[in-house]
């Protein structure tokens, strides 16, 4: 079983449309199971037309929080002096009020405090949820509590669930949609990965995004190639895209110009390669030279 991860150096590059094309073709040539590891974003469910249809598997605990006694505190006020995160309010005399949204976990209030008053507490901060496309493969991903953000360790226990599905399944191909940027999820999409495709967009920022985000996969050692998506909506940029990915040996799997089509499949919640003949013709050669890349 290998690994197919998409990422972009930024959000609205059109990476989560992409992604749910590129699934839907490559699911009629193996078993796949996809994976929206954008979970602070989680589109991929919606590109795939699965809206309101996940379903819970499992709780996800990946974070921590404060927990505090008030029979042990002494009311020093140590706690909120320390708290770099504005999560503890306190007045002097009185005990201090600690808001759950803003704590980080970090565990300083716990080693300030004299009194043994507080102590970390592993929270359920997600759920990884499950759903079957109408495309003949099944899709991972998480949805957060309220108020909490997704971390690399959110992303790690989807993975997981992915994995445990794919085993299940006997899949060749888990494709995972990662976040944008360069943070922790992203660092936690591409990890194990055996190839990265990332997404390319003219402008001169996503660009530059895309390079950074690029630089943290040749970290990992794992190989990647580039689409570049509304090629012909700036021309002159795609030709220094293409020109940066020679001079690199980055191969480019595609160009895909600007078509209303993809416009409309998202306001339908169809991959477009489903919605538009002329999408699917597209991705047909795109499509062959990932999975070439990926050695299949
Ligand atoms: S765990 Fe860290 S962020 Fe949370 S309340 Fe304590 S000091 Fe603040
Ligand atoms: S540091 Fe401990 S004892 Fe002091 S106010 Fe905070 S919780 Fe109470």
């Amino acid at each position: 079983m290998k690994t197919l991860t998409i990422l972009s150096g930024k959000g609205g590059t059109g990476k989560t449309t992409i992604t749910a094309s590129l699934a839907v073709m490559i699911a009629k040539e193996k078993k796949i199971v996809a994976v929206d590891a954008d979970v602070d974003a989680p589109n991929l469910a919606i590109s795939l037309g699965l809206k309101n249809k996940l379903k819970e598997v499992e709780k996800i605990k990946a974070a921590h929080k404060s927990s505090f006694s008030e029979e042990k505190c002494l009311a020093c006020g140590k706690c909120a002096e320390i708290c770099a995160f504005n999560a503890i309010s306190w007045k002097p005399g009185e005990k201090p009020v600690f808001n759950r949204f803003l704590c980080e976990g970090c565990g300083a209030c716990a080693l300030a405090c004299p009194a043994g008053a507080i102590k970390l507490v592993e929270i359920e901060n997600a759920s990884a949820v499950r759903g079957e496309t109408d495309y003949g493969f099944k899709m991972v991903g998480a949805q957060l509590e309220m108020g909490e953000s997704g971390s690399g360790k959110v992303v790690d226990e989807v993975k997981q669930a992915a994995r445990e599905l794919a085993e299940e399944e006997n899949t060749e191909l888990v494709i995972v949609d990662a976040a944008a940027g360069i943070g922790c999820p992203v660092i936690a999409a591409v990890r194990e990965s055996d190839f990265v495709v990332g997404i390319a967009e003219t402008t001169p920022s996503g660009f530059s995004d895309l390079k950074r985000a690029l630089q943290v996969v040749e970290q990992f050692g794992i190989p990647y190639g580039i689409i570049i998506n509304q090629w012909d909506l700036n021309p002159e940029k795609t030709e220094e895209i293409e020109i940066f990915a020679k001079e690199s040996g980055i191969p480019v799997l595609g160009k895909i110009p600007y078509d209303k089509d993809f416009v409309k499949s998202l306001v339908e919640l169809k991959p477009a390669v489903e919605f538009s003949t002329k999408i699917e013709k597209l991705f047909e050669p795109i499509v062959e030279s990932v999975l070439g890349e990926i050695g299949d």
